[in-house]
């Protein structure tokens, strides 16, 4: 298996650059082991004008067959035979294995991280890149229909003859494939980290529940958009249905966190009911996040979930007080992620605080175990962004499985948009709002909520409680009362 990577530069921004952004240096051959055999890395041309970087993957038949038996399968539990067969079935098909090879050798690159030239990483490059034979099920035209809509200014596809010799034997499943554009170099690697699976649609491991997060962070900025998601998606997972509709749901909800610009807080910030002081109004947004750390604190609670943490604020705060000591944001939009690891300074983080901090991408209307045994998780201003009818998705993954001690959700009241000035009659606060209640739909909905689970609920609002229509936002915080195996106690 094999692939180049071509580039052009000028005197001042050398092609030779592309050596920083793998992380590869240009001027000498490497080897990586990874779990399938030998990867190469070699530069056939290196100049300031031009520039290939060459990975080429060897294959090896035993530890391919060792991995198959080991931890490598998966906690899917694939049996052997599946594995075996597939080595003696297709020992060349290596596709999905060249992308498994990528993702150990030109890791960094793949999340487009460069401290050497970060700007570098982040713009467009011309690029060439060459896959000579690409098992391609569904031939050349289904290669033009995965790469025609992402960006490239060519798509060179051409079917492999079986024999040259003998054209009358007709094409192999091979194609040749030409990419010619000018894209990010992270963006052109997670399309092939992606698509070389797809098109060879013979996943050589069994696919384990995490392959949809390695889909999703991998199909960032453009898989949500893709006109063939859903075959892309469901050969990625290699047709395991459950997990490609929960990524395909994934992806829309994404594009739907996406389209809802980054401006989250912009009616909060905007306007504050305390305008009549000389000094700046605490924006709503933050009087919410001093309300919650409040709340946490006299809940006594060190190791938090932040559901929804969106770009990562309330992150940041629990971060400033050393009694949280394990702090978890959870987002579904890898683009929030990605804005709160900068805003968090993750990267440059010392190992202390890191420590303290994780991300996850994930969505809530899912049960996750990486999600147990915190002491309180905190949805702020998040289950408005749900469908109704998925609510109870998320009730049950928060409350029924994930079960901490302590759960405190705002959200907005909607009977206090009459006193913001800029919101239109009958509009709600944000284009992604799904719905907004009332206090006593809330509670309501809190009520039914701590009883199904086994919670007691206590409320709060947060901003100046207005005599006729209330708070602004209005909180609840629940506290668990029943034991926390309390469903698996009922089931047994
Ligand atoms: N908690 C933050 C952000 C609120 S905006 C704050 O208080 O400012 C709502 C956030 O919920 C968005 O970041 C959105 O991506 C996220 N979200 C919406 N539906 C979700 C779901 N099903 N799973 C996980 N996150 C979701």
């Amino acid at each position: 298996m094999f692939l180049t990577i071509s580039t052009t530069g000028t005197p001042e921004r050398p092609a030779t650059d592309l050596g920083f952004l793998l992380h590869k240096h240009p001027g000498r051959a490497q080897a990586f082991s990874t779990s399938h055999g030998t990867a190469h890395v070699l530069y056939p041309e290196a100049s300031a004008e031009r520039c290939t970087a060459a990975l080429l993957l060897e294959v090896d038949p035993v530890a391919l067959v060792r991995r198959g038996k080991g931890k490598g399968k998966g906690r899917g539990g694939a049996p052997d035979s599946a594995l075996a067969q597939y080595v003696n079935d297709r020992p060349y098909a290596a596709s999905s294995l060249l992308s498994v090879a990528m993702s150990t050798v030109f890791k960094s690159a793949l999340r487009g991280v460069c401290t050497a030239m970060p700007e570098r990483a982040q713009s467009p490059l011309p690029l060439r890149i060459e896959v000579p034979a690409l098992p391609a099920r569904g031939g050349a035209e289904l290669v033009r229909k995965l790469f025609g809509p992402l960006g490239w200014a060519s798509v060179e596809a051409e079917p492999v003859a079986l024999d040259v010799q003998f054209p009358e034997w007709g094409d192999s499943r091979y194609v040749r494939l030409i990419l010619e554009g000018e894209l990010r170099l992270a963006d052109a690697l997670r399309q092939l980290y992606v698509l070389l699976p797809v098109l060879d649609d013979a996943k050589h491991y069994w696919v384990a529940p995490d392959e949809v997060d390695k889909l999703l962070r991998a199909g960032d900025g453009w898989l949500a958009e893709h006109p063939e998601q859903k075959l892309i998606t469901s050969r990625y997972l290699s047709r395991r249905w459950g997990l490609t509709r929960q990524a395909m749901e994934r992806l829309e909800l994404a594009r739907l966190a996406e389209s809802d610009d980054l401006d989250v807080e912009d009616v909060d910030n905007a306007v504050d009911e305390t305008t009549d002081t000389e000094e700046r109004p605490v924006p709503l947004a933050e009087r919410r996040r001093s309300a919650i750390l409040e709340a946490l604190r006299a809940a006594g609670a060190a190791t938090v979930l932040d559901l929804g943490c969106g770009q990562g604020q309330l992150v940041q705060a629990l971060l400033k007080d050393v009694r949280f000591t394990g702090i978890v944001g959870v987002d579904v939009s890898v683009r929030a992620l990605a804005i709160a690891a900068r805003r968090l300074r993750l990267d440059r983080m010392g190992e202390r605080q890191a420590d303290r901090v994780t991300l996850l991408q994930g969505s809530l209307t899912y049960t996750d175990k990486r999600l147990t045994g915190y002491d309180a998780a905190v949805l702020s201003e998040v289950i408005e962004h749900l469908d109704l009818p998925r609510l109870p998705a998320l009730e049950y993954a928060v409350f029924g499985a994930a079960r901490p001690r302590t759960v405190i959700v705002t959200t907005p009241n909607v009977e206090y948009n009459v006193r913001w000035e800029t919101l239109p009659a009958g509009h709600v606060r944000h284009g992604d709002h799904r719905f907004e209640w009332t206090r006593a739909e809330f509670r309501d909905w809190a009520e039914q909520v701590a009883a199904r689970h086994g919670y007691g609920v206590a409320y709060a609002g947060v901003g100046d409680d207005d005599p006729e229509v209330g708070p602004p936002t209005q909180m609840a915080v629940f506290t668990r009362t029943e034991p926390k195996d309390r469903n698996e106690a009922k089931a047994a």
